[in-house]
């Protein structure tokens, strides 16, 4: 069996859909992510699971959180009643325009949620208007949440910008500069997973398949340090995502033989995973942008052969929307 030992800080995410698809989403999320949002019994689930992990504390993530306000009342009373306190709700804001937005705010302190991590920066930008950020800012500090904007250091390259207004990328680089997605990443500081595979490919360099497959093996696999657990009740690695496997295993041991990719990954790194690929029919290109860049794309091949550990959609959507 393989252990995880007790779990650090994570996140729960209550849905894959969203009303944005922005470039850098390490989990793909986009409006044609399927609809659903994590039901009551697998919260209770996951709580459980998260507590037996040593877990205290979580944020809530999607996707977009809000698209079910409900859902999202009743995520937050599982928690409190689980004794698993809340740090923060990430929001793209999308809502914030609406008139029920001062009584949802009203609603979540009744529930004691604490605060909310807003989303505002340039790739957020070209799906929600940056006024609407600022707006919902405003509404808390007028309803008592607090809340975080992240990040904060992109506000003044956005108020050289129209705040009503959504902007596309040549908008945004007529504005911004040329490399407003090189330059927005860096201040990121962003992983390479997901829909930020894409913009790797736009500003790295190149280097040989060979300065990339090494037999390191991927300890990051099992890190607790920020990992996510979808509405299915999976466990998403802090960086490496596109990879899941059942919070349920990752709490109490993973069967040895069950997870081929995972375990070439885990053990032998890059080059295990790529021999293993190669006998699954995978021909590799001749350079790759990193480590992980390779990695993702492996992955993407033998996501279309039905491996368990490997989420299907996130390759599919990750490529989508660029
Ligand atoms: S980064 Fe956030 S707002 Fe953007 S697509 Fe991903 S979940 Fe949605
Ligand atoms: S090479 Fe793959 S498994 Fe290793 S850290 Fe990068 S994405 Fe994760």
């Amino acid at each position: 069996m393989l252990s995880l030992g007790n779990l650090y800080h994570g996140g729960i995410m209550v849905n894959y859909r969203c009303t944005a698809a922005c470039r850098h989403c390490l989990y793909a999320c986009s409006p044609t992510r399927r609809a659903g949002y994590v039901s009551r019994e697998a919260m209770r689930e996951i709580c459980r699971l998260l507590r037996k992990g040593g877990i205290g504390s979580v944020h809530i993530g999607g996707g977009e959180p809000f698209l079910d306000f409900q859902g999202l009342a009743m995520a937050v009373e599982e928690l409190r009643d689980a004794g698993i306190t809340l740090d923060y709700i990430e929001t793209n804001a999308f809502w914030a325009a609406g008139a029920d937005g001062p009584a949802m705010l009203k609603r979540l302190r009744s529930l004691e949620v604490e605060a909310l991590c807003i989303s505002v920066d340039p790739f957020h930008a070209e799906y929600v208007p940056y006024a609407l950020p600022l707006r919902l800012a405003k509404l808390c500090e007028k309803n008592g949440l607090g809340y975080f904007l992240w990040k904060q250091q992109f506000l003044p390259a956005l108020s050289r910008l129209d705040a009503v207004k959504t902007h596309s990328r040549a908008g945004l680089e007529a504005v911004l500069g040329d490399a407003y997605i090189s330059n927005t990443a860096r201040l990121y500081g962003l992983r390479i997973g997901g829909r930020a595979v894409n913009i790797e490919g736009e500003y790295a360099g190149r280097g040989a398949l060979a300065d990339f497959t090494d037999s390191k093996p991927c300890g990051d696999l099992l890190s607790t340090g920020h990992f996510h657990v979808d509405a299915d009740c999976c466990f998403i690695p802090p960086g490496c995502t596109g990879i899941r496997i059942p919070l349920a295993e990752a709490v109490e041991g993973i069967p040895e033989g069950k997870y081929p990719v995972f375990e070439a990954l885990y053990y032998g790194g890059t080059g295990a995973l790529l021999e293993f690929a190669r006998g699954q029919g995978f021909v590799p290109e001749k350079t790759y942008p990193s480590r992980c860049g390779l990695c993702f794309r492996v992955r993407a091949f033998l996501a279309g052969k039905g491996f368990a550990e490997l989420d299907a959609d996130h390759y599919e959507e990750s490529l989508k929307y660029y």
